[in-house]
Parts: structure tokens; C-alpha cells; sequence
């Protein structure tokens, strides 16, 4: 059943996005994968078909619709791959929805409409190679100088970060500050600003065509006009936006529990032992009631945070237990659904293995299952 915030127009967003992708990416998604990148001109193609930022106001390019839209966006996208999906959902509902928020008109103009054409790429860099959960601990510093910043430091794990043209960087520019959150902002670098360099791409256990790079700022000149917000409010920006990004993730995740269980379904309806389908062995039918009970779960709670957070409704602890439980319950599913392909599981040509390797980064980033154990247990114990 359809959820009460997608409506008719929602279909209609729907079919032509997935008509757009299965000609312009199913087909080449494997060699993505082999060449560890999804190339720029589908990015492009996404911008001029209006699928990339849809909720930014007609003001800066975008169709002014809402959320809602977006998560058409995002279930599409991950029935592609998640390599895809990380990137562009990150791109368009968690990296710009910053620029939007906090940024001032000239910041808006400047980012915002190449965002929703495709012509520019953008990252987020929280995590250093120092420190990752405990965000407030960023070493990577900017101090004014005048009419700039300069920036110090290296981000890795950077989603985006090979080909981004703007990166948001969370850096101190007040490394004294007590409490340390306190010191914390946020910069726009951009793709050609002296000092500004790509590390390595970094070599993953799935997800190979999402590109995920070391950021390194040697003594970069940030002009002070591409600070977002306020000096020292960049973790409180965070901390709103956290919610969102949550979300996100947890409808990729949800998602790719869905595809999984429709995989196996298909497999064991097909392949046959002791004279008869899998699917007949009462081990098999129990694994898959358990398997589509817990995506069903998953998938009625992801809902009911949708509509909250289209209402505006602060959830942030509920959108912690999405996120740790919809993962964690992901990685039963791909462990089980492996184990009902049976050999063939194990091999490239099935898409099991793929979508297998890709789910176990989804505990780890945009909080791991732990943090988000301890927000939970922080907003009832507290
Ligand atoms: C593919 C990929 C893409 C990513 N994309 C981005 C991106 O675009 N931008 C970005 O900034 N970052 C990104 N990350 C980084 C990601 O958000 C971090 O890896 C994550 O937050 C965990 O940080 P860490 O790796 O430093 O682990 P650590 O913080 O070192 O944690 C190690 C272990 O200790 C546990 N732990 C830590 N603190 C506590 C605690 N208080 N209580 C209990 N247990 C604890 C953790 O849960 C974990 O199990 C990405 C990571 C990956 C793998």
C-alpha cells in the first residue's frame, strides 16, 4: 500500500526516473563497478531530467517540491546500486540541503543551481583519520587571517570527495574553544583553491563504484565568504541536519533489505534439491517468513519517520533506532539470503554478492550502530 506522502504526481516522478535509469544506468552499472566510478555525465543526465536536488526552490533551478520526492529519489537510485545511490543521495539530500539552510543568498546562487544540473558534485568532510564517532575531537583547523581562512588538516573516507567540486569541511576555527564543539565551523573548499588535494581513492570491501577519497588542505586560503553560518556554530548545524541524513541512509538501507529478500524469493522459487524447489524445504520457508517479517517492520517504521519528518516533527531519537535497527536487521537479511543461493551466492554474476558486500559499511557510517545506541539511551536515560 501506497504511504499517504506519495501521491499520483509521485508515480509519475517515479516511472520516469526508473525508465531514465534503465536505459542510462542498469545497463552499465557492472562496469561502473569495474571502473570504480559512475561517470559525470550520468550525474548530468540526472540534473537535466530535474532528479537531482528536487526540493531546491525554482529560485536556484530546482521543481520547489519537498522530501517526499526525494525518497522516490533514493529507493530508485538503490535498486540500481548502492554505489550509486551514496553518492547522489549524499550530493542532493544531505551535502546541498546545507548550502540551502545556512547559506547566504550569494552562496545559494553560487552552489545551488550546478548542484541541481549535475555540473557540480559536492562532499561532506566530518571524519579525519584521527577521529571519526567523536566528531567534536576534528583536528583540522581554520584561523582568519584577514579576509580568509587557513585551513589545515586531512578528512578521509570522504564520500564524493574524488570528483567533488565543493566540499562542506568540518574544521576548528577556535581549536581552544571548551567545550570543543564549541570551536567547530563550516567551510566551503573548492575543487581548484591552492593547497587543495585529493589522497588516495580508497580501496573498499563493497560499494565499488561509490568513490570514497582522502581530502588533504595544506595551508589553503578559504575566503571568509564561504564560511556557512556563523563561526562556531558548525556543530549545531550538524546536529539539525543529522536527522535528514539519517533518514536517508536508512531508507537506502531499507531498500536494499527489500531487493535481497526479493533475490532470494526468486532463487529458491527456481532452484531445486532432492527433487524438489528450495523453496518446499521448511527451513527455507522459515527463513524467508522471518526475512520479509523484519523488512516489513523496517519498512512501516521508515514510513512513519518520512511523514514525521515532512510534518517538521523533531525525532531524532527515533530516527537513531531506524538507523541501528534497519542496518543491523540488513545484515541478517544478507547473510541469510546468501546462504539460500547456496554457492551461487557466493559469485560475481549473482547480484546477491554485490549487494551482499555492500551492507556492512551501513552500521558504520553516518553514525555507527553504537552511537546510535548511546543517543537513543542518552535521550531516556539523560
Ligand atoms: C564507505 C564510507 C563512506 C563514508 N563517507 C563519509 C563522508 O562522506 N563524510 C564523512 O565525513 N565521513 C564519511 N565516512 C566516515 C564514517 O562516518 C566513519 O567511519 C564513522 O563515523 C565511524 O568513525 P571511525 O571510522 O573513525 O570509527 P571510530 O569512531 O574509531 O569507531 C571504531 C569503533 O568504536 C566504536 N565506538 C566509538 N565511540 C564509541 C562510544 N562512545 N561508545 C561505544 N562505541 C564506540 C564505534 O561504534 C566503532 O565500532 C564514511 C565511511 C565509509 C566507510
Amino acid at each position: 500500500m501506497r504511504p499517504s506522502f506519495l501521491q499520483d504526481d509521485h508515480d509519475m516522478f517515479r516511472d520516469s526516473l526508473r525508465k531514465m535509469l534503465e536505459a542510462e544506468a542498469y545497463p552499465y552499472y557492472e562496469q561502473w563497478e569495474k571502473d570504480r566510478r559512475v561517470p559525470r555525465e550520468l550525474w548530468e543526465k540526472l540534473g537535466e531530467n530535474g532528479f537531482l536536488l528536487p526540493w531546491v526552490d525554482e529560485a536556484y533551478g530546482g521543481l520547489g517540491l519537498d522530501f517526499s520526492y526525494s525518497t522516490v529519489l533514493i529507493e530508485e537510485l538503490e535498486r540500481v546500486g548502492s554505489g550509486l545511490a551514496s553518492g547522489v543521495c549524499l550530493h542532493s539530500d544531505i551535502v546541498s540541503p546545507y548550502i540551502a539552510k545556512y547559506g547566504t543568498e550569494e552562496q545559494k546562487q553560487r552552489w545551488l543551481p550546478k548542484s541541481v544540473t549535475g555540473e557540480y558534485i559536492s562532499a561532506i568532510g566530518m571524519t579525519e583519520p584521527g577521529t571519526g564517532s567523536d566528531l567534536a575531537a576534528v583536528r583540522t583547523t581554520a584561523i582568519k587571517e584577514g579576509d580568509h581562512y587557513v585551513l589545515n588538516g586531512e578528512k578521509t573516507f570522504i564520500t564524493n570527495g574524488e570528483q567533488a567540486d565543493y566540499v562542506v569541511v568540518v574544521c576548528k576555527t577556535d581549536p581552544k574553544a571548551e567545550p570543543a564543539y564549541r570551536g567547530i565551523s563550516l567551510l566551503v573548499v573548492e575543487e581548484g583553491m591552492e593547497g587543495f588535494s585529493r589522497g588516495r581513492q580508497l580501496d573498499k570491501v563493497g560499494m565499488y563504484c561509490g568513490d570514497t577519497s582522502e581530502l588533504i588542505f595544506d595551508n589553503v586560503k578559504v575566503p571568509a565568504e564561504n564560511l556557512l553560518g556563523e563561526e562556531g556554530k558548525g556543530f549545531y548545524y550538524l546536529m539539525e541536519m543529522l536527522q535528514q541524513e539519517r533518514i536517508v541512509v536508512a531508507l537506502q538501507v531499507q531498500i536494499e533489505a527489500e531487493e535481497m529478500v526479493d533475490l532470494t524469493v526468486d532463487y529458491v522459487k527456481e532452484r531445486e534439491a532432492f527433487n524438489q524447489k528450495i523453496s518446499k524445504f521448511q527451513n527455507t520457508r522459515f527463513k524467508v517468513a522471518e526475512m520479509a517479517t523484519e523488512v516489513d517492520i523496517g519498512r512501516k517504521y521508515i514510513n512513519n519517520l518520512i511523514e514525521q519528518h515532512l510534518k517538521g516533527n523533531e525525532i531524532v531519537k527515533e530516527v537513531s533506532m531506524a538507523k541501528w535497527w534497519i542496518s543491523e536487521m540488513a545484515k541478517k537479511v544478507a547473510a541469510e539470503a546468501m546462504q539460500l543461493h547456496g554457492g551461487y551466492g557466493y559469485m560475481e554474476e549473482y547480484e546477491i554478492a554485490r549487494r551482499y558486500r555492500d551492507i556492512p559499511v551501513t552500521s558504520i557510517y553516518a553514525g555507527t550502530t553504537e552511537i546510535m545506541k548511546e543517543i537513543i539511551a542518552k535521550n531516556i536515560l539523560d
